[in-house]
């Protein structure tokens, strides 16, 4: 299987770009930001592992998780944020490849906004940076939102810088016009994946 590695920075379109290939061409995408929402839900054990780990401010009155406040935990703090990394990314990876090998689209794209600097860029045959250019992702994060330019400017911040992402890239698709603009790379790149998956060095099984 073909696995095409999707990130970009805060608001660069990865949920536009994989919203568009799967209606478009019905392909399967594995989203790591919702299988790490779904991992720790209350009852799961990297709930229990996260209760265990982390004070009482990060849990709302029902018990579960409030991801705003992880957040803010987080990106203040990086021994909590290490933490918090120790207990999802093995589990990530495990529920990636147990989709992966589960499914029977011509080829697959996991999205993940951290995918580089989480390390799980050994799982993926190919990395696709959707890139855009700052000032355009602070305008539609903050209409997208309804943020302010500094909460968006300190995410941006946080993570790795452009250049390095675009060096890591194998394909980039340039965000920085209209829908059209976008839709009419992806059609190539679809075409040049549906040729790619023909090589059967990517029939790979993920153990
Ligand atoms: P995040 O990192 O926050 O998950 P993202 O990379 O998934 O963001 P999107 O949500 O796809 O980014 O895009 C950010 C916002 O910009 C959305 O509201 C989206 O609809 C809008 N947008 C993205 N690309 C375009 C475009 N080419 N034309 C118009 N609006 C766009």
């Amino acid at each position: 299987m073909l696995l095409i590695g999707l990130t970009g920075g805060i608001g660069a379109g990865k949920t536009e770009v994989s919203d568009y290939m799967h209606s478009r061409y019905a392909i399967k995408i594995i989203d790591a930001d919702v299988i790490s929402r779904n991992l720790l839900k209350k009852g799961s054990d990297a709930y229990a592992e996260t209760q265990k780990n982390f004070p009482a401010e990060i849990f709302d009155d029902e018990g579960n998780i409030d991801r705003k406040a992880m957040r803010r935990l987080i990106f203040s703090d990086q021994v909590a944020r290490q933490k918090l990394e120790r207990i999802i990314h093995p589990r990530v990876r495990t529920e990636i490849k147990k989709q992966l090998n589960l499914s029977s689209s011509d080829y697959c794209i996991l999205s993940a906004p951290l995918l580089i600097e989480a390390g799980m860029n050994d799982l993926v045959s190919r990395l696709l940076i959707v890139d855009s250019t700052e000032e355009i992702r602070i305008q539609r994060v903050v209409a997208r939102d309804q943020c302010s330019r500094g909460n968006v400017e300190k995410i941006i911040a946080s993570q790795l810088d452009d250049s390095k992402r675009l060096q890591a890239a194998d394909d980039i698709v340039t965000n920085n016009g209209n829908h059209a603009s976008l839709t009419k790379q992806l059609d190539k790149l679809h075409k040049k994946y549906l040729n790619l998956t023909d090589q059967a060095s990517h029939n790979r099984t993920y153990v």
